[in-house]
């Protein structure tokens, strides 16, 4: 589809009909990570105080749970009340759901269902003034590298099996300007059908999980293809911690910026990376805290509050992913906060036989050039089982040197097997894990 009519006729049109004001809000809320970071923080605190208070007197599930902990919500502590609430799990969210929801609006909604990896999906209720909100920070995001509303994007992403959805999703394909590559399809019959595909659609991005588009690109740049001619703008990788050595290899491929995005289906886009690569936390949408778990002094579990949430509010939910957050500054311009380190819901740590905990990334920092995947397994306190897959550039010396650097963090009590292998196959799930913990 022709962009500009993507962007003005299409989008309006869908806009104009669901009641999501995606245009207005952009043009609101474009200027606010630019403010001073006093001023980011002033309006956290107030955006903070008004979702507590819209909980309390809105919904029985909050109204119980601050009543519980001893809140006086019209003599609000912020941001010392805010820490006693309890974190929300998302089983408490199941487990409550009607109770959570406002019960004093109307509202036009939309119905999300959550990727049921853990086994169990959830569904959440999104009204159309908060996924407006959403998009439109998504759009701002978007925007830092030239991506705009209607621009044509390939996304790399399930695809759904019953007829039903493979209709509502081909025309949301349809209608959002993009095509799609299962992420569960891949193989060289798919890919070089999808390489076609592409030249003829002439994407301005590409948007999926960073071990697909990983995949696609070491197949891209094993077969010598040049696809420096689709000139994407960016690709964005969401879903999944994206590795290093991922990025290089995306880069190599495809010959542009490779654009890091956190977020989940429960709330949308909860920081992006910008300019500087840095994540920026998206402030005035989401409040995020790293609740320490004890597991190592500075990392600790996300908790995520949503700020324009009125209908059915999320406070402190726990998305269980784990994090740093830092205040220090950013040479971009942007004065949101920056997640300084992070690890998936999957990741784990190391730990050595004092009993010292470390986290898997280290692993990913590491490992850098020279190698095409690794996976890292350990079974005791004292082992450490590495495979790995080398590509034709990685000198011994390189190599020595990795595992000087991976001695200097995990100390010399451990020991470190290597062992070089062709291939890393997926485990069970489909994933390709880097590291496996078999100690509790
Ligand atoms: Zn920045």
């Amino acid at each position: 589809m022709n962009e500009w009519f993507a962007k003005q006729v299409v989008h309006r049109f869908v806009q104009f009909s669901r009641g999501e004001k995606i245009f207005n809000y952009l043009k609101k809320i474009n200027h606010i990570p630019y403010l001073p970071s006093d001023e980011v923080k002033e309006m956290q605190l107030k955006k903070l105080g008004k979702t507590l208070r819209i909980a309390y007197y809105n919904t029985p599930f909050y109204r119980r749970l601050f009543d519980e902990v001893g809140i006086e919500i019209e003599n609000l502590r912020l941001p010392d009340d805010f820490k006693a609430i309890p974190t929300l799990s998302k089983d408490m969210v199941r487990a409550n759901y009607s109770d959570i929801i406002n019960q004093n609006i109307r509202k036009r909604v939309s119905k999300e269902l959550t990727s049921g990896s853990s086994g169990n999906p959830l569904t959440v209720v999104k009204d159309r003034d908060k996924s407006a909100y959403g998009r439109a920070v998504m759009y701002r995001c978007y925007n830092q590298y030239g991506i705009e509303i209607g621009h044509k994007q390939a996304r790399f992403w399930g695809v759904p099996i019953s007829p039903k959805y493979i209709l509502k999703e081909k025309i949301k394909d349809e209608i959002a300007n993009r095509i799609r590559l299962s992420a569960f399809d891949i193989h060289e019959k798919s890919l070089i059908a999808f390489t076609t595909k592409l030249k003829n659609f002439k994407p301005r991005y590409f948007y999926g999980y960073p071990s697909v588009l990983h995949k696609y690109a070491t197949w891209i740049l094993e077969k010598g293809y040049d696809l420096k001619e689709l000139n994407l703008l960016a690709i964005i990788t969401t879903g999944e911690v994206l590795y290093n050595f991922q990025r290089e290899a995306i880069k190599s491929a495809f010959k542009c910026k490779v654009v890091n995005e956190y977020g989940c289906t429960e709330i949308g886009i909860l920081a992006f990376e910008c300019s500087e690569g840095n994540l920026h936390i998206m402030a005035d949408n989401v409040y995020l805290e790293s609740a320490n778990s004890g597991k190592s002094r500075n990392t600790g579990e996300i908790i995520v509050t949503e700020l324009n949430n009125e209908y059915n509010p999320l406070i402190r939910y726990n998305i269980g992913d784990i994090g740093t957050i830092s205040d220090s500054s950013c040479t971009c311009g942007i004065n949101f906060p920056v997640i300084s380190s992070l690890a998936g819901r999957d990741s784990t740590f190391i730990v050595t036989p004092e009993g010292r905990y470390i986290n898997d990334a280290i692993l990913e920092y590491t490992f850098a050039q020279g190698i095409k995947q690794f996976r890292a397994v350990q079974n005791s306190k004292n082992i450490l089982d590495i495979k790995i897959v080398r590509r034709s550039e990685l000198t011994d010396r390189t190599m020595e040197e990795y595992k000087r650097k991976l001695v200097k963090h995990l100390g010399t009590s451990i020991q470190i097997n290597y062992e070089f292998v062709p291939d890393i196959e997926p485990d069970e799930s489909g994933k390709l894990r880097y590291f496996i913990s078999n100690i509790a």
